[in-house]
């Protein structure tokens, strides 16, 4: 049997269009728009079109996005100056700093700069933080807020359900465990070193994938009728010298076995994007109703 495809896409364009009516009424209420501001060190090609694809998206909601593109050989000192000049400016809402940052460069040295009441990626350890602990109402990492809306979109019953988020990232993996483990699942965490990954992942009813393994999650390491979602973004050649995006799970095999999976390119991805922007508005929400509060 052929599982639930969760659209990524159709959401997404949902959840945009929630954020451009979000948008409307804060500039009939404020006088003005969010602003989300995305800063780009260097030229990675990936970094440049995501960048780019964010700075629209936020246009096409009606914020105020801007990109901000500094060369590669930036010093950290020149890098935080221009975070501390955005997180000076009331007119910006959000901050973004792209990963991965050049080598030369401590990317928490730069991440922890940025005022939490901003951080829209919700990389900051107050915003982090507050989500381990369960407490107050932190900004949260994109990707896994998109994983949570394509779960509900699965109608998953999370309370009590196992699990297993594979990869420990502070921006996917960990993240997600928390929210996972806010809305009553059971979490398993597996990741490099884990013992006999197959059978970790067999005894999940919910599966995330973030691993950036093409592939590596076989169809029959799920258990029948689970729920997956595919953080993966992997770039695999295929014949005629081209290539093509797969994720971190075998689709074909997995759909036959699963009851809802995300497809890649289309599920996780067009969520994180908006997702952002659902941040953004958030964040200057927040920032208009009470200004200094964390
Ligand atoms: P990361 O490299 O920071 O973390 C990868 C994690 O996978 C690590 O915790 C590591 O322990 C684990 N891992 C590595 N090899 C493993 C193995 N063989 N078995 C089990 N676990 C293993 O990556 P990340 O930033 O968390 O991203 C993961 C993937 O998700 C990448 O493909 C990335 O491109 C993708 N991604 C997609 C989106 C999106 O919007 N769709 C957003 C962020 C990341």
């Amino acid at each position: 049997m052929s599982a639930l495809l969760l659209d990524g896409k159709k959401l997404a364009a949902i959840v945009r269009d929630e954020v451009k009516a979000g948008v409307a009424a804060f500039r009939d209420k404020h006088g003005r728009v969010p602003g989300l501001e995305v800063i780009l060190v260097g030229d990675d090609a990936a970094s440049v079109v995501y960048t780019r694809n964010k700075e629209k998206a936020s246009n096409e909601v009606g914020m105020r996005g801007k990109l901000h593109t500094l060369p590669a050989s930036s010093t950290e000192l020149e890098i935080t100056a221009l975070v501390a000049a955005l997180n000076a400016d009331p007119a910006v809402d959000g901050i973004l700093v792209q990963l991965p940052l050049p080598s030369a460069i401590a990317a928490p040295d730069v991440l922890d700069r940025i005022d939490p009441t901003k951080d829209v990626d919700g990389l900051h350890p107050a915003n982090a933080g507050l989500l381990l602990l369960g407490r107050g109402n932190p900004l949260v990492a994109c990707t896994p807020l998109g994983c949570m809306r394509l779960l509900e979109l699965a109608e998953t019953n999370l309370k009590g359900a196992h699990a297993v988020v594979v990869g420990r990232s502070a921006m996917v993996g960990k993240p997600m465990a928390q929210l996972l483990l806010g809305a009553h699942a059971t979490v398993t965490m597996a990741h490099s070193r884990t013992r006999d990954l197959p059978a970790v992942c067999r005894t999940a009813d919910v599966l995330i994938a973030a691993v950036g393994k093409a592939e590596l999650i076989r169809g029959d390491w799920i258990k029948p009728g689970a729920t997956v979602i595919d953080v993966g973004i992997n770039r695999v050649a295929v014949e005629g010298g081209r290539d093509k995006l797969v994720g971190d799970v075998a689709f074909d095999e997995a759909v036959e076995v699963a009851r809802a999976i995300t497809p890649v390119p289309g599920g996780v991805g067009p969520m994180t994007i908006a997702m952002l922007l659902a941040n953004t508005l958030r964040a200057a929400e927040r920032r208009a109703s009470a200004p200094f509060r964390r």
